[in-house]
């Protein structure tokens, strides 16, 4: 027992579901970007406005409960949702 003891964990940042409104890690989330005036999915770098909802919840996917957010947007977010596979990551399930 050596190794000396981390005393805090490494801080993850909280990020609210635009959807469902909860707050959960942001490793948890989908995040859509507004580029060029239109909300893409995004996983890379950050860029343009940002939004997140729920990566393994697809109810918080749905039309309707991201007219809130999105607006007039929100159709075609969701069939985005609904159609783009979620990167590899420890979410991914099989
Ligand atoms: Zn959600």
């Amino acid at each position: 027992m050596s190794a000396p003891a981390t005393p805090l964990l490494r801080h993850v940042p909280e990020r609210t579901c635009v959807a469902c409104r909860r707050k959960r890690p942001q490793p948890e989330f989908r995040r859509v970007s507004k580029v060029d005036g239109t909300w893409k999915l995004l996983t890379g770098p950050r860029s343009g406005r940002g939004a997140y909802v729920c990566a393994d919840s697809p109810s918080c996917w749905q039309d309707k409960r991201l007219r809130r957010a999105f607006g007039a947007a929100a159709p075609a977010l969701s069939a985005l949702l609904l159609t783009t596979p979620q990167p590899a990551g420890p979410l991914q399930e099989h």
